[in-house]
Order: structure tokens, then sequence, then C-alpha cells
């Protein structure tokens, strides 16, 4: 059996951040993922908060050199209203910029620069049990993509396995999220009149009638993501095959409809349903979990590969300490951490399908201090305690709707 220091389930920003940090303090790491890569994956429009992490984890100058498409801010319409943050004008400072990426290439390229970086990316190995037999003495078994069964060591286990969902499920941390289940449409197409340059750097949501909405993420070659996300039964309720349902939402959302009527779809959309989930911990003995494997709440403010990253940053600095000898209290700081930025985009995604921040959004009367406040918790800062937003989320969102209307 071959031993590591670590060994991470899943090779998403979330596992290959971990990876990169804990590799860069000299432990032995070992990525088992269960997928060949590149493979698709949704969640393209990143924030600048995760540039904090993939700064850390030493990935920039390879994500820079690739060419994907820089974002710098974000549109919200409403029939004829549009409400513009610019990351560069926020209360937090931080980065003012991100990118909007195709997600198969983006992976990859952060797996393999953790590969460079030192660390054993294992691809079409599928984690199928984890064995604690004391603290620090984990055995993992996995089949490779013959389907033959194998074993690894390690003295501690991150699950950064996303939607798989691995130790929630093995150790029964399943949860259900406080979210109603949405469904989710979606696809790239190539629209007749492209994106220019200017156009393309801010990522554009449309709010329609009953909670729903759509994305629209311009990418650097030209092509584009849309997706439609609402209940269920909206969402699933045109007819046919998923292009002409994807279609048939097109010509219905005016905003749309002026941009894509014509487009090239370029490959049959997918249509993902109940992907809000949680656990009812995020540590135990020897493990702990990050991204989506811990929570995923909702697309709308593109909050999953900052919180991915987020706690595969703060999960790499308590394993260090704890295999260091150090009595890490892992409820306080790493769940209670976590939980304040959880529970800032869970009020803000509330205050959207319920329709208070709408009123927010798209009033005449800007305010610019306000303003600036909302637009770092939509940057990702939503750990910055100092921004009265992050403290004061849950009373301050419907009182303010409550002024301006
Ligand atoms: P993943 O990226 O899912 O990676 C997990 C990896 O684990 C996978 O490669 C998988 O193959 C592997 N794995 C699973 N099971 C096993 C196993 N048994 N053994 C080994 N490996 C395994 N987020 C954003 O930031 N911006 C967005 O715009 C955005 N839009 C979204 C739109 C929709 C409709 C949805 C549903 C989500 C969206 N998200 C978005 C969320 C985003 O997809 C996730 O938060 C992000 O991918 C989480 O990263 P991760 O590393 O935790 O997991």
């Amino acid at each position: 059996m071959s031993h590591f220091d670590i060994i991470i389930i899943g090779a998403g920003p979330s596992g290959t951040v971990t990876a990169a940090i804990l590799k860069n303090k000299g432990y032995n790491v070992l990525i088992l993922e269960k997928q060949k890569f590149p493979r698709f994956v949704i969640g393209e429009s990143l924030l600048p908060r995760c540039m904090d992490n993939l700064e850390l984890a030493g990935f920039l100058p390879a994500i820079e050199k690739a060419g994907f498409q820089k974002k710098l801010g974000a549109i919200f319409r409403d029939k004829d209203a549009k409400c513009e943050f610019d990351f560069s004008i926020q209360y937090t400072n931080g980065w003012s910029w991100t990118w909007q990426v195709q997600r198969g290439q983006f992976d990859h390229l952060l797996a393999q620069e953790v590969e460079k970086q030192g660390a054993i990316v294992n691809y079409e190995a599928t984690v199928t049990d984890v064995e604690f037999k004391k603290t620090h003495d984990v055995t993992v078994s996995y089949t490779d993509k013959e389907n033959n069964a194998h074993q690894a060591h390690a003295k501690f286990i991150v699950d950064a396995s996303g939607y798989g969902r691995v130790l929630p499920r093995l150790l029964n941390l399943d949860k259900p999220s406080d979210f109603p289940s949405r469904s989710a449409i979606f696809c790239h197409v190539k629209p007749q009149r492209i994106f220019d340059e200017e156009e393309r750097k801010r990522i554009i949501i449309i709010n329609h009638t009953q909670g729903i909405w759509a994305w629209v993420i311009p990418f650097s070659n030209g092509t584009t993501s849309i997706g439609i996300v609402g209940l269920p039964e909206l969402v699933g309720a045109k007819t046919g095959s998923n292009e002409e349902k994807i279609r048939s939402w097109i010509e219905e959302i005016p905003a749309l409809k002026e941009r894509f009527t014509d487009a090239e779809i370029l490959f049959e959309p997918k249509q993902v349903t109940g992907y809000s989930s949680s656990t009812t911990s995020l540590f135990g003995d020897s493990f702990v979990l990050t991204g989506n494997s811990a929570e995923f709440l909702d697309p709308i403010f593109s909050s999953g590969i900052t919180f991915a990253t987020e706690s595969g940053v703060k999960a790499a600095h308590l394993i260090d300490r704890e295999l260091n000898g150090e009595n890490v209290n892992w409820q306080t700081e790493y769940s209670d951490y976590i939980a304040i930025g959880v529970d800032v985009f869970r009020s803000f995604i509330q205050f959207w399908y319920d329709g208070t921040l709408q009123k927010i959004f798209f009033t005449k009367d800007e305010n610019t201090q306000l303003k600036e406040q909302i637009c770092s918790i939509l940057a990702g800062y939503v750990w910055d305690i100092s921004n009265p937003l992050v403290t004061k989320h849950k009373r301050a969102i419907p009182t303010l709707a409550q002024i301006v209307s």
C-alpha cells in the first residue's frame, strides 16, 4: 500500500488549491480524481476574492498565460432597468477583477500546475471507501479505470469531491439545504453578433418572472455561456429536447432574445436539478470537507469557486498545524469561519429570490456608500467583518429595501 501525508478526493478547484498549499509546506500529497481531465463542469464566473486564494496556491501566472476572459464586474438587468457593479469601486480593499473561465480547461490547468509543484494526481481513480482506524491513520479504497481495486494510506483526508460528496455519503453527514430544490438549464453558444471586448468583461444576470433568472457569461474566444435557473416545475415546463427548451427560453426572455435568437448552440444543453446541499459537520477526526462537498448554496452570485478555494486554503493551514502537533479547534477555526461567509451569501440569495434585493439594485436613488458595500459582497469579500453588510446582512437588506421603496 502506498503511504501519503494527505489524500485529497477530487481535483476540482478546491482539491487543487488545498493540494498546492500543503505541497508547498512540504507534505506528500495524493489527489484521487474520478474523471479524466479535461472534463466539463459548470461554474464559470469567478469572484475577485478567489484571486487571493489562487495566488496563495501559486496558480496565477499560469492562468494569466492561458488567456481567459477578464471579468471586471456584474450587470443586473430587469426589463429596461440596469444596475452595474464595478469591482474597482468597492468597500473592501481587494482584487478589482477576476476571470470568466471554461471550467474544463481551467480545472485541467490547475491540476497540471499542482502536479508541477510535486503533488500526484491520479486520474480515473474513484474513491469507494474510507476507513478511519485511529487518529492520523486512514485507509482509502479506490478503483482505477479497469475497475481494479487499490488502497492508499494517509494521515489526513480532504474530501473535495464536489457533487460526489464522498464522505458526507459514507459517514451520513448529508443534510438537506435550507433552499427549495431549483433547476438550471445551460449551454455554450456562439452569438451571431459576438460581444465586443468591453462587453465581454462582465457577467450579465437577467431577472425574469416568478424567481426565474438567466446568466450570460462571455468568454475570450467569442463564445458565451448562458443558463436559465428557477424552480424545476418552471424551468422544466418547456417541452422538447434540451436544445428546444433553451431556444424557447431565449425567445421568452427579451434580454436573451435580443442577442441569442440566431446563436449557434455548441453542445446539447445540460439540465441539473437539486444541486443545493449541506452537511451536519464540516470536519471529524482526521478529515475535513471542502468546497461543494461541504456546502453549496445557489449559482446566483457565483460564490461556488470562492467557497471552494477559501475552504481549501483554510483547511490546508489547519491540517499543517495539526500535523505539527498543535491542538486545532476545527469548530471555531474552520466551521465557524466558513459559516461567516456562507451566511452572508445565504441571506443575499434569500433576498434575491424573494425580490428584496431587486428593490435595492433597481432603485433610481443609488446610495454610493451602500453600493460599494454590496459590491464587496458580490466580489466575494464576505469575510471582511468591517463591512457592515457582512455583520448585519439579515436586518440591513430588508431595512434598506423598505427605505428605497
Ligand atoms: P468540483 O469542481 O465539482 O470538483 C470535484 C471533483 O471531484 C470532480 O472533478 C469529480 O470528478 C471528483 N470526484 C467526485 N467523486 C469522486 C470520487 N468518488 N472519487 C474521486 N473523485 C471524485 N460557481 C462559481 O464560482 N461561479 C459560477 O458561475 C457558478 N455557476 C454555477 C451554476 C450552476 C447551475 C451550478 C449548479 C453551480 C455553479 N457554481 C458556480 C458552483 C460550482 O460549480 C462549484 O461550486 C465548484 O465547481 C466547486 O468546486 P469543487 O472543487 O468543490 O468541486
